[in-house]
């Protein structure tokens, strides 16, 4: 997806700040911050969001939850939130899936 901001972001087109990255899972600090951490954890195959994850994908899915966890941990993190946005009126403004991180303040609920 050559068009793609994180396809973009994972060819190193534009610059990010890396926080975790394997063979299939970049993380990298959100350029925007919502809490003090704010990472997001995205898949290095391009998937425009969670409403597109195929059968298939259900290991890659499952290994962006954990990555996250790992991340979490490895921050000594001991309240965090993880968040997909699904669909633009849900938030969601980039059409490549991610997991959003957030940690360092008190979370509110519900979310605005
Ligand atoms: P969402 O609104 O759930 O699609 O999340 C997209 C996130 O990407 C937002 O929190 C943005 O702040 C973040 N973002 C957009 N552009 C960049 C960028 N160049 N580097 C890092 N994060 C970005
Ligand atoms: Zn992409």
């Amino acid at each position: 997806m050559p068009d793609c901001l994180f396809c973009r972001i994972l060819k190193k087109e534009i610059p990010s700040k890396p926080a975790f990255e394997d063979d299939s899972v970049y993380a990298f600090h959100d350029i925007n911050p919502q809490a003090p951490i704010h990472i997001l954890i995205i898949t290095k195959k391009h998937i425009d969001g969670v409403a597109e994850l195929a059968p298939a994908d259900e290991g890659l899915a499952g290994r962006l939850i954990v990555r996250a966890k790992q991340i979490a941990e490895s921050l000594e993190l001991k309240n965090y939130r993880l968040v997909f946005n699904s669909g633009s009126e849900a938030g969601q403004s980039v059409f490549h899936i991610h997991l959003h991180l957030l940690s360092g303040r008190r979370l509110h609920w519900p979310p605005g």
